[in-house]
This record gives structure tokens, sequence and C-alpha cells, in this order.
């Protein structure tokens, strides 16, 4: 069930309704509240509370209306919301839109790892001439091995923020750990939290509680079906940060001829089950660049908001991620197709006529 605050209610009414939440959730969780199309709202579990409670919770004179939300996922459905959200991106003088009814396709870029000042600022002046409208880099980089490069750490924020100012691109790096989310906050226009931290539970709090509320795109765990991944969602958004991106990555397959599985359904699929723009990241769902282009032209025909796509000035020099790499020339070549095929896509069919 799902709890819509009264825009006008009283601070009185409000202070009991909250106080009364405290006591219905045991204090089992803090009471959080978030605001989805500028109203409060709360998401609770039925199943879990006393029935005489609810009750008194939905007839409460600070609620104007409950929704009823049957998945295990409640903010994130779309059950609770129609049509498609639109999460807004840097700040107003770079504003990016991902998501909504009919905004384009974005595309994302960057290499994998921040390396050297050089080595970004070059990729991120190519990414923008490519026309690519946020700029990506790992300054934290989840690595299998201890032995591989870790990346630069809070050096590479600096750069992705040199970066931001002499491209004008918003940018988006990932955060590992809930205690470094606030500083990560404070260089990142949209925070990444990675496949392997999809269900890291105080890190997803903490995008959702974090002063700064930048936009999280959540990418899918290696081995997560679509409903942990949407309460991994819902876990931000109950938070109190309702600004969430879905990326699909692809997800472990027995197949060793690429990296992972690119499992495309999940996109339209998606569309049903929730209101989050969904973007597809063709570059670790593969892991070969060749395959790159004609994945990243699947994904927006399969309904993607967007694309997020790794680029190095010189790929087999990478120190992560190399082989899944394009070049600048490469990109600007999706970015090409790409807006060819969003007219395509847009363009209505004429029915065929019957005989
Ligand atoms: C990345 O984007 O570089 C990355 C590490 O991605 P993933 O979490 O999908 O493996
Ligand atoms: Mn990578």
């Amino acid at each position: 069930m799902i709890l819509v605050i009264h825009q006008q209610s009283s601070s009185e009414e409000r202070a009991h309704l909250l106080n009364l939440l405290q006591q219905v959730t045991s204090n089992q969780r803090p009471v959080n509240l978030t605001i989805i199309d500028e109203h409060e709202v709360i998401a609770l579990d039925e199943s879990q509370l006393d029935a005489r409670k609810c009750i008194e919770l939905t007839q409460h004179p600070a609620i104007e209306r409950t929704v009823q939300v049957t998945t295990p996922y409640k903010l994130v459905s779309t059950a609770f919301k129609a049509g498609r959200s639109r999460i807004h991106v840097g700040d107003a003088s770079r504003r990016v839109t991902i998501g909504g009814e009919d905004s384009s396709p974005v595309v994302i870029a960057g290499p994998c790892a921040v390396e050297s000042r050089d080595q970004l600022l070059t990729t991120a002046q190519a990414v923008k001439a490519a026309g690519a409208q946020l700029l990506r880099g790992g300054a934290f980089k989840p690595r299998t091995s201890p032995y591989q490069f870790q990346g630069l750490g809070v050096e590479g924020l600096h750069l992705l923020a040199e970066a931001r100012e002499l491209t004008g691109l918003p940018v988006i790096t990932e955060v590992m750990e809930p205690d470094m989310v606030e500083t990560v906050a404070q260089y990142a226009d949209v925070l990444q939290i990675g496949s392997r931290n999809m269900q890291n539970f105080p890190l997803l709090l903490a995008a959702g509680r974090s002063r700064l509320q930048r936009p999280v795109m959540l990418k899918r765990g290696i081995s997560a079906t679509i409903e942990e991944w949407l309460l991994a969602a819902e876990y931000i958004v109950a938070a109190g940060n309702p600004n969430v991106i879905l990326c699909e990555r692809g997800i472990r397959s027995f197949d060793q001829h690429t990296r992972n599985l690119l499992d495309l359904t999940c996109v339209p699929l998606l569309q049903e089950l929730t209101h989050l723009p969904v973007i597809v990241d063709p570059s670790h769902a593969t892991g070969r660049r060749e395959l790159v282009p004609t994945m990243s032209r699947a994904s927006i025909a399969a309904g993607a908001a967007g694309l997020i796509l790794e680029v190095h000035p010189d790929p087999t020099s990478a120190l992560c991620d190399g082989r899944q790499s394009i070049t600048p020339e490469q990109l600007q070549a999706i970015v090409q197709e790409i807006q060819l095929l969003t007219q395509v896509l847009a363009r209505k069919m004429p029915l065929p006529s019957v005989a």
C-alpha cells in the first residue's frame, strides 16, 4: 500500500501521522517520505502490519489517498505511477533528461576508468564532438582481481569535474561504499551503482538518503532477477531519492563467446513493470567492441531510453576493459545511427490493408 500525503495537511496532522507510522512499522525502519511528482509518499507492506492500524492510517486526515500495489516493489511500480518518469541530470546550465514518453535516447560515453588527466580530457572532448550527452569514467573501480588497476580515487573525481568544465557534459561515476556517497556526489552529476553492488543495501540506502539527491544509475546485478533489481531500486526510492535509472549490462550465462548475455527482453518488460527509465550498456554486456554498434541499435529499437558506452582514444592501451572499448570515431558512427533510428521509430507505420 502506498500512502499519498495531503499537500495541505497541517503540521500537527503530519506530526501525528509520522508518529503513527513509526508505531505501525514498530520502529523497524526509519520512516522516510519520498517526493514523487510533487507529492510526499510512503510505501508499506500491509502483510507486515496490524490490520486495525492499517485502517487508522488510511483514514488519517493527513492522507489524501492510498494506492494498492500488490507487487513486492511498490514506489517504482507502474501500478503506482503510470507513464515514464523523466530524470533530470546536471545543473540548470547543462541539463539532460533521461526517460519520459517522447525524449530522444541519451548517449553516455567515456572510458571505463579515469587513467590520467590527458587520457580523460582527450576522451571527454572526443566524446562531446561525437555527440554524446554525458561523460562516464570510473574513479573507483571494482576489479575482480586485487592486482588490477583500481582507479585514481578522489584524484579521478577532480579530473572528472575538470572534464565537465571543459566540455559542459554532466558526468557519471561509480560509488562503491556508503561512506563515499557524499564525496562522490559533490563531484558527480549521476552516481553509478555497479553490478557487483546492486544488493549492497547500505550503499543503496546511502544513495537514497544522500543530501544532494543525485540521480542514481543502478546497474543490474551479475545474476540478478528482474524482481531483485526492482527491489534494489525500491531501496533507493523508499529511502528518499526518486531519481533512479536502471541499466541493463548483461547477465552471467554459460557461453564464453561474449562477456555476458545481453537481456534485451528486459527493456520492454520493465516498461510494463516500472516507470523508471531503462538504459543499456552494450560494452559490458558483450565484452567485444565489434558487437557494440549492432547491440546499440538493437537496444534503442527495443525501447531503451539511452546507452552507456565505453570509449578510449587507444583501446589497446586501456588500463581497464580495452577489449570492449570503442574509438571516438566508432562512437560518432553509433550516435549518428541512433539519431536516424530514432526518427525511423517515431515514424507512424501505415496500417496493413485487409484483403
Ligand atoms: C563499469 O561501468 O565500468 C562497470 C564496472 O560496470 P559493471 O558494474 O556493469 O560491471
Ligand atoms: Mn568497464
